[in-house]
């Protein structure tokens, strides 16, 4: 078996991956990207998404990003402990080091490093611009780059191709080598069969959303109802987790949840989310309502309605919307779907052609219309226009469904990415279960641990990219110290 020596490799050449490369690039070391896809193929999520970035400015996050990712917390942690997280991290007790909870001194980082990380990456060839986004209420700020996470992959791979980086598509990453207590490099399988790759190791390689097995490990049975959102995520098997995990790293985030988004499951395209959920009633199989379609601007709900239909039976149900609803301007934006609607002349037909009893259908409408109050309506802003008397109570935008022709879309819970990951430093160094840094590998991106409960939406690319960009530029320091010195 071949063995060869670098002094930083990075696996996965997402947004984490390649911001790790071109950082230890800059840094001085030789770097070598392993990476699973074909080039046509590489990029993993990033390729798919467009890539929304919680920003006010290209300096600043927006205002509430710090408040957001903190408030992301899950079960009754040890007030105690809690507390303890507060104070420098070298103080920390045994027990807090191991506290699956968010990281302050993570999230500050990340909140600090945005704006001066996304400057950077113009650097390279990227623009960014607040264009216009597939929610028609929005609770925060975004910007976004131009032409998405594909120009992010194309523009970052060009630019680390141009200044010398190695890439080794086709090639997966499979364990980690160890020497005594520190990561000495990685074991790949490529077309030539295995190969050891000697070096300090930047994982960057992905959630496990397109590992079944471990989908039903860590979410159970319903786990598999839930494809990746887009073709890239069906890449990340969780390898660069497992390998980790299995020297010893410490896990962090929710290994029980992932960000879920609604999308038509008769579609094919990439990311075909049904964001229209406000302006229309959803039913279950039964026929049934289950959720507020509407608690609030979109963008801040429509995790928290998926979950819920997502443990609807089937994990499936039916958003419909009437004459007046489709007549929202610029709803179509909030149908990524390439499928037609389904469309009926009337409500018992629309039952029909989903498949739902009739009865139980009419009953469903008739109670949510004569539970419509009067009110102004706005589809633009949270409008306060609620339902009265009904439960589940549909809090804004509510409005009967009377008038033909009608249009329903099927929704299912599709995984953008999974929760659970590994636990990191503000360095992006990965930890131990006794909370010690593992000298010589370094972790970034949807891999690493972060939320718990609700996504904190347009988080997860610059999260890559900040993190991404201190882990190669450490690597390639404690590679290549000389050239750390000089700088
Ligand atoms: C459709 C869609 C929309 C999204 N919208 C947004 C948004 O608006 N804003 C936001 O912040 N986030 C969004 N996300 C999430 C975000 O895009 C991802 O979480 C982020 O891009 C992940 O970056 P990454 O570099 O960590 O992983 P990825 O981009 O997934 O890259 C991982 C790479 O590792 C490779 N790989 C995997 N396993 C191995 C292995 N064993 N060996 C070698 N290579 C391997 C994969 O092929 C892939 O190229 C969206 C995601 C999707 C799919």
């Amino acid at each position: 078996m071949s063995s060869t020596s670098t002094d930083v490799i990075v696996v996965g050449s997402g947004i984490a991956g390649l911001s790790a490369a071109l950082s230890a690039k800059e840094a001085g070391a030789d770097v070598v990207v392993v990476e699973r896809a074909t080039q046509a193929e590489s990029g993993g999520n990033t390729r798919y998404t467009e890539a929304y970035l919680r920003m006010k400015s290209l300096d600043e996050v927006s205002d509430d990003f710090t408040d957001a990712l903190l408030s992301d917390f899950m079960g009754y942690p040890d007030p105690g402990l809690l507390l303890e997280t507060l104070d420098e991290r070298a103080t920390w007790s045994g027990a807090t080091a191991t506290l699956n909870v968010v990281d302050h001194a993570v999230v500050t980082t990340l909140a600090e490093r945005a704006g001066s990380t996304l400057s950077w990456l113009s650097g390279f060839g990227v623009r960014f611009d607040a264009l216009p986004t597939a929610f028609l209420t929005t609770s925060t700020t975004r910007l976004m780059p131009v032409g998405g996470g594909l120009a992010l992959v194309e523009d970052l791979t060009r630019a680390a191709q141009e200044r010398g980086v190695r890439f080794l598509f086709e090639t997966t990453a499979r364990s980690l080598i160890t020497e005594e207590a520190r990561v000495a490099g990685l074991r790949v399988v490529g077309a030539e069969g295995p190969a050891d790759l000697l070096g300090f190791v930047v994982l960057a390689c992905g959630g496990y959303e397109g590992n079944s097995e471990m989908l039903a490990r860590y979410h159970g049975e319903k786990g598999m109802l839930c494809r990746p959102v887009a073709r890239g995520g069906h890449y990340n098997k969780g390898e660069g987790i497992e390998m980790a995990l299995a020297i010893g790293a410490q896990g962090a985030g929710n290994f029980g949840l992932f960000h879920a988004e609604p999308v038509d499951p008769r579609s094919g395209v990439a990311e075909a989310a049904i964001f229209a959920l406000p302006y229309g009633v959803l039913v279950n199989t039964g026929g049934e309502r289950f959720t507020d379609e509407a608690p609030g601007p979109v963008d801040a709900w429509y995790e928290r309605i998926t979950r819920r239909i997502h443990n609807q039976p089937d994990g499936l149900a039916y958003l419909v919307l009437d004459a007046e609803a489709q007549a929202v301007p610029n709803l179509r934006t909030a149908l990524r779907t390439d499928q037609p609607p389904i469309a009926a002349d009337s409500l018992g037909e629309m039952a029909e052609k989903l498949g739902v009893p009739v009865a139980a259908f009419a009953s469903t409408i008739a109670d949510f219309n004569r539970a419509c109050g009067e009110g102004t309506y706005d589809p633009t802003r949270v409008d306060g226009l609620a339902t009265k008397g009904l439960e589940p109570p549909k809090s804004n935008w509510a409005r009967p469904v009377v008038r033909a022709p009608f249009h329903a879309y099927p929704v299912i819970a599709a995984n953008v990415f999974t929760y659970g990951g590994l636990r990191t430093n503000e360095r992006a160094e990965v930890l131990d279960r006794d909370g010690r840094v593992i000298a010589g590998l370094y972790a970034a991106g949807e891999m690493t641990g972060l939320y718990y409960t609700n996504y904190t939406g347009s988080t997860s690319v610059l999260r890559g990219a900040v993190f991404g960009k201190i882990g190669g530029a450490l690597a390639a320091q404690a590679a290549v110290p000389a050239n750390a010195m000089a700088q």
